[in-house]
């Protein structure tokens, strides 16, 4: 280790709404919360483009802009951001232990685990270039923006049946891109999918590319049965193929589900192990919205102060 340990009291890993709240809400309590952004700093909302859902803006708001907002009030009451990303930790020491870096050891009497999760992608080069401009990994937050119009979803378990329907209220009309000749969405999910009218199951399917220039205008899908290739009309494309918790580092310490999402005692953020919260995605494979992360962002820092208090530590 190349430098010496840091003790603190409230330490607060990851930097999406969920941390930056549980920061918020630490600081403003007194706890001095020292905040490390991870890899994505301002998280998964820095990869979407407008905001239209999150109540107090009623006009919407840019992702990216809105994190910028929700770092400058954690700083407003002295929450101490940096860089960094942890590595790895020690749950069997008190404080706990977590190295940043591999190189910077900080001992906390509390922890809040706000790492989130991460959307998978398909991989494709098109697909990368075009997030935010067309592409998307959430119906339900960018779905709005396609009103009207011709979409693709490519996915066959649940998250993409949800979202196929719900985009289908909104939408003229949904093909969704099916790798195998079936779904692996629950019976009566695929009963839904299948008994709407304007969504067009392409089984087989695999996307080949995204059209576009600026913004997505098609959707080049190769059947691998029939070996044909055609070319979807399309004005948004949603990959729903499953998300990644962000808990790896954890493993072994915390229980997770069969996933890797970290599991907390209901009707509270506590893990099982003492002083350590979890909020936001990486604990919630169910809402994973901005909203719903910054309220167990915030019920994490209340937990964490009500924890201090009982023990007895200022
Ligand atoms: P899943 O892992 O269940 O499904 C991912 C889907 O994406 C699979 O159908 C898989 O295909 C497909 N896929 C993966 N990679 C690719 C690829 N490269 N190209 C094309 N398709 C690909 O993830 P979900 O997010 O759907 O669900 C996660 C968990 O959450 C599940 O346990 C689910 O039941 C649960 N959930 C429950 C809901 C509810 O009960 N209302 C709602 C949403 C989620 P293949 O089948 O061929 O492997």
């Amino acid at each position: 280790m190349s430098q010496e340990p840091e003790k603190v009291k409230c330490l607060i890993i990851g930097s999406g709404p969920a941390g930056y709240t549980a920061a918020i809400y630490a600081a403003r309590a007194d706890l001095k919360p020292v905040l490390y952004q991870g890899l994505q700093p301002g998280g998964q909302l820095t990869i979407t483009t407008e905001v239209e859902n999150y109540p107090g803006y009623p006009k919407g708001t840019m992702g990216p802009q809105m994190m910028e907002d929700f770092k400058a009030q954690a700083e407003r009451f002295g929450t101490d951001i940096r860089f960094g990303y942890a590595t790895s930790v020690d749950f069997s020491t008190q404080p706990r232990t977590v190295i940043f870096d591999e190189t910077h050891t900080v001992l906390a009497d509390t922890v809040i685990i706000a790492t989130g999760a991460s959307a998978k992608w398909l991989g494709l080069e098109s697909e990368q270039r075009l997030n935010g401009f067309g592409v998307s990994a959430c119906a339900v937050c960018d779905g709005f923006f396609f009103k009207n119009q011709v979409v693709a979803i490519v996915g066959a378990g649940d998250t993409a049946a949800e979202e196929a329907t719900y985009l289908a209220k909104l939408c003229k009309k949904v093909f969704m891109i099916v790798r195998r000749d079936e779904m692996r969405a629950s019976k009566a999910m695929q009963h839904r999918v299948l008994n709407t009218a304007n969504i067009e199951v392409l089984f087989n399917s695999e996307t080949k590319e995204i059209l576009g220039g600026k913004t997505v205008d098609g959707v080049k899908v190769f059947n691998n049965k029939t070996k044909e290739e055609r070319t979807l009309e399309v004005g948004g494309f949603f990959v729903a193929i499953g998300h990644d918790p962000n808990s790896k580092i954890f493993n072994g310490w915390l229980d997770m589900d069969e996933v890797g999402y970290i599991k907390t005692v209901p009707g509270s953020t506590r893990t099982n192990v003492e002083g350590v919260f979890a909020a936001g995605d990486v604990a919630d494979h169910v809402y994973r919205q901005a909203v719903t992360a910054a309220g167990t962002g915030c019920m994490a820092a209340i937990d964490a102060e009500r924890y201090l208090a009982a023990k007895g530590i200022h």
